[in-house]
C-alpha cells in the first residue's frame, strides 16, 4: 500500500500522496518540509539578489524610458547612480579595501517636470520600499515640526516594519530648496528651517543608525523607538531651487571673462541656465558643503516644452489617456479622443501654466460628468472632441484648478 515515505501516513490518513521515483510523499510532509526551507532561507537571506532586481545601467534607463517622458541626462545620471548604490551593496569585503561610496542623488528642476516620476519608477523597477517626505515639515529638534527621524517612518511602513527591508529601501525628499540657510548670516535669527535641519538630516544622510518612531511625529518618551541604519537607504532629493538660475548666471559670467570669453559666451544656453549647475550653485543657494558632499549625484529636469506635454498624455505605460480608457473599458465603454482634443488639452495646460501636474486636472474636468452619467445608462460609446471638452471646462473655475 502506498504511504508517506516521510511520516508513513496511508493514502487514506493524509489528504494526498505524491509519488516520487521511489517514494511518496503526503501534504503534512510538503508543507513542514516548506516551512523548514522558507526559514532557513529567511534567516540566510542577508545578500540583496532575493530582495533588489538588478538591472544593468541601460536596462534601468529603457525601463525609466517606460514611465517618463525626455528628460535623458537624468535618467542616463539615476541610472548609473542606482546601479552603483546597489552594486555597492553587493560588494563583498576585500582584501583591498576600497570602498565605494555612497550616491545619493539631488534632482533640480521645476515643479511637475518629473522629479518624483523618476523616483517612484526606480524604486517600482527595483522592488524596494519607497517613500516620499516633504523636507518643508522638517524642523530643528525643540520646534515645532516633525523630528528628522520622522523622515523613516513611512519608509518603515511601506516596508511592514521589516527594518532590513528599510535599510535598503529608497526616500525621496522632496523640496529639499526649502531648507536651504536663508541670508548669508544665520546668527541674528536663529534659522529654524534652516541649517539646524540640515545638520540634522546629514546625519541620516552620511549613514548612521537613528531611532525611529513608528509611528511618526514627535519623539515620545514612551514610544518605542525603532532603530534603523541608514548606511544602505539611497536619498534621492529633490527641489525647484526657484531663481537659481541667478547664481548659475553669476558663476558663469565670472568663469568666462578672460580668453575665450566670448566664445563660451556663445555657447550659452541663456533659456535653460539649469543644464550647467553645479554644487557650488547649490552653496550659494544655501545648502551648507556637508549636505552637498553627501548628495554627490547632481543632475537637472529640463521644463517640458508642448511635445513633451503631449507625449505625457498618451505614452507612457500608465499615460493619463490609457488610463481614462481602461477605466471605461472596465464599464464596456469605448472610449476615444481625438487628436484635436489633445492638443487643446496641452494649451489649457500650458495656458494655466500647469505643466505636467495640469494635465491631470484638466483631465479629470474634462472627463468628471462623463464618469459619473455613463455607468448608469445603456452606452457603449463615448468620443471626446474639442467641442466637448470646451464645454465641460468652461463650468470651471480655472482658480481652482491652479490651486490643485
Ligand atoms: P515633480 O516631482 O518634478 O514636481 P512629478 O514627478 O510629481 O513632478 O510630476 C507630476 C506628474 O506629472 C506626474 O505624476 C506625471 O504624471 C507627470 N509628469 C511630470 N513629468 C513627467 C515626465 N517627464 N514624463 C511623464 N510624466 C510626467
Amino acid at each position: 500500500m502506498d504511504k508517506c515515505s516521510f511520516c508513513g501516513r496511508t493514502k487514506k490518513e493524509a489528504n494526498m500522496l505524491v509519488a516520487g521515483l521511489e517514494g511518496h510523499i503526503c501534504d503534512h510532509c510538503i508543507e513542514q518540509a516548506h516551512n523548514i526551507v522558507t526559514e532557513e532561507l529567511g534567516s540566510k537571506s542577508n545578500t540583496l539578489f532575493e530582495t533588489v532586481n538588478l538591472l544593468k545601467p541601460a536596462e534601468i534607463k529603457a525601463f525609466l524610458d517606460q514611465y517618463v517622458i525626455g528628460q535623458d541626462m537624468a535618467k542616463k545620471i539615476i541610472s548609473v547612480a542606482v546601479y552603483n548604490h546597489y552594486k555597492r551593496l553587493m560588494q563583498k569585503p576585500d582584501k583591498e579595501d576600497i570602498e565605494i561610496e555612497k550616491s545619493n542623488i539631488i534632482l533640480v528642476g521645476e515643479t511637475g517636470t518629473g522629479k518624483t516620476l523618476l523616483a517612484r519608477t526606480v524604486a517600482k523597477m527595483l522592488h524596494v520600499p519607497f517613500t516620499i517626505v516633504d523636507a518643508t515639515v522638517l524642523t530643528e529638534a525643540g520646534y515645532v515640526g516633525e523630528d528628522i527621524e520622522s523622515l523613516l517612518t513611512r519608509l518603515l511602513q511601506n516596508a511592514d516594519y521589516d527594518v532590513r527591508a528599510a535599510e535598503r529601501g529608497i526616500v525621496f525628499i522632496d523640496e529639499i530648496d526649502k531648507i536651504a540657510r536663508k541670508g548669508d548670516n544665520p546668527s541674528i535669527t536663529r534659522d529654524v528651517s534652516g541649517e539646524g535641519v540640515q545638520q540634522g538630516l546629514l546625519k541620516l544622510l552620511e549613514g548612521s543608525i537613528v531611532n525611529v518612531p513608528p509611528q511618526g511625529g514627535r519623539k515620545h518618551p514612551e514610544q518605542k523607538m525603532i532603530p534603523v541604519d541608514t548606511k544602505n537607504i539611497l536619498f534621492i532629493c529633490g527641489g525647484a531651487f526657484e531663481g537659481i538660475e541667478k547664481k548659475i548666471a553669476q558663476r558663469l559670467n565670472t568663469q568666462i571673462v578672460g580668453y575665450g570669453a566670448s566664445r563660451n559666451r556663445e555657447r550659452i544656453d541663456k533659456d535653460n541656465l539649469l543644464q550647467y549647475i553645479a554644487p557650488q550653485d547649490l552653496r550659494a543657494y544655501g545648502l551648507i558643503p556637508e549636505i552637498i558632499g553627501r548628495l554627490p549625484v547632481l543632475t537637472h529636469l529640463n521644463p517640458l516644452d508642448r511635445q513633451a506635454l503631449r507625449a505625457i498624455l498618451t505614452e507612457p505605460k500608465n499615460a493619463i489617456v490609457k488610463q481614462y480608457i481602461k477605466l471605461f473599458k472596465m464599464d464596456n465603454i469605448d472610449l476615444t479622443f481625438t487628436e484635436e482634443v489633445m492638443e487643446y488639452i496641452v494649451d489649457k495646460a500650458i495656458e494655466f501654466k500647469l505643466g505636467a501636474r495640469g494635465l491631470r486636472s484638466i483631465c479629470e474636468a474634462i472627463m468628471l460628468d462623463a464618469m459619473f452619467e455613463m455607468p448608469s445608462i445603456e452606452a457603449d460609446e463615448l468620443s471626446v472632441t474639442t467641442d466637448y471638452a470646451r464645454l465641460k471646462l468652461e463650468r470651471i473655475d480655472f482658480k481652482v484648478l491652479k490651486a490643485s
